[in-house]
């Protein structure tokens, strides 16, 4: 099958020097990436800025903004079977990006921020994708009705959910504990391991049902 993964934080910028992002390494994205491809399938890998080394044999298109990476995943998602959104994008981007360095003046510093375009969000109605769905779901309290809820208002046919209130697991870890849910209702636990673990079950899982 052929697969497109979206990996990493977008970085949003505010000035030459100054952005906003998150604490996303891609390590969650890339071992999909690496699963996946281990496992025979073809995959687009659409990647926010991230250190890591990237998979070999994956067609790579780096992105930095969500804008860039909304317009990378409508190109890519015309031709793949499953799409697993992975990355962490910046919900918000600055209103106006400053051509120069914005100088230290007034005591306090009001930055305007818009939202950015909700790419998984847009994948059924807007990019017309009708093969198999993944999100990812972050969460920091009420991980259950968090995901079920946006499942739905995704239209994914899987979520993948972990509690990011947990400092030893997660953002930025080798290591996560995630809860797969299914569009069906069914609910699995996948217990700590490696992110490549994860990665080739959640593939799997992925087989079986698409
Ligand atoms: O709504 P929330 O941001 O928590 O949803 C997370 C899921 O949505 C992840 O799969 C993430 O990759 C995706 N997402 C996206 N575009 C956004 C925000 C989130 O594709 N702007």
């Amino acid at each position: 099958m052929r697969f497109l993964i979206t990996a990493g934080p977008t970085r949003e910028p505010i000035d030459p020097v100054r952005f906003l992002s998150n604490r996303s390494s891609g390590k969650m994205g890339f071992a999909l990436a690496e699963a996946a491809l281990t496992r025979g399938h073809e995959v687009c890998l659409v990647s926010g800025p991230v250190s890591l080394p990237f998979p070999e044999k994956a067609e790579l298109r780096s992105v930095e903004t969500a804008v860039e990476m909304f317009a990378a995943v409508k190109k890519a998602i015309t031709d793949v079977d499953v799409a697993i959104f992975c990355a962490a994008v910046s919900d918000y981007r600055a209103k106006e990006f400053a051509d120069q360095k914005i100088k230290k003046n007034a005591g306090e510093l009001t930055l305007t921020l818009v939202k950015n375009p909700d790419i998984l969000g847009s994948a059924r109605d807007e990019f017309g994708f009708e093969g198999y769905l993944a999100g990812f779901a972050a969460e920091t309290e009420n991980l259950a009705e968090n995901a079920w809820k946006k499942m739905r208002r995704k239209a994914c046919d899987l979520l993948v959910a972990n509690d990011v209130s947990r400092s030893d697991i997660g953002f930025d870890q080798d290591e996560n504990e995630v809860h797969l849910f299914f569009s069906d209702g069914r609910q699995e636990a996948i217990a700590r391991c490696s992110k490549g673990t994860i990665a080739a079950l959640i593939i799997e899982a992925i087989e079986r049902e698409a």
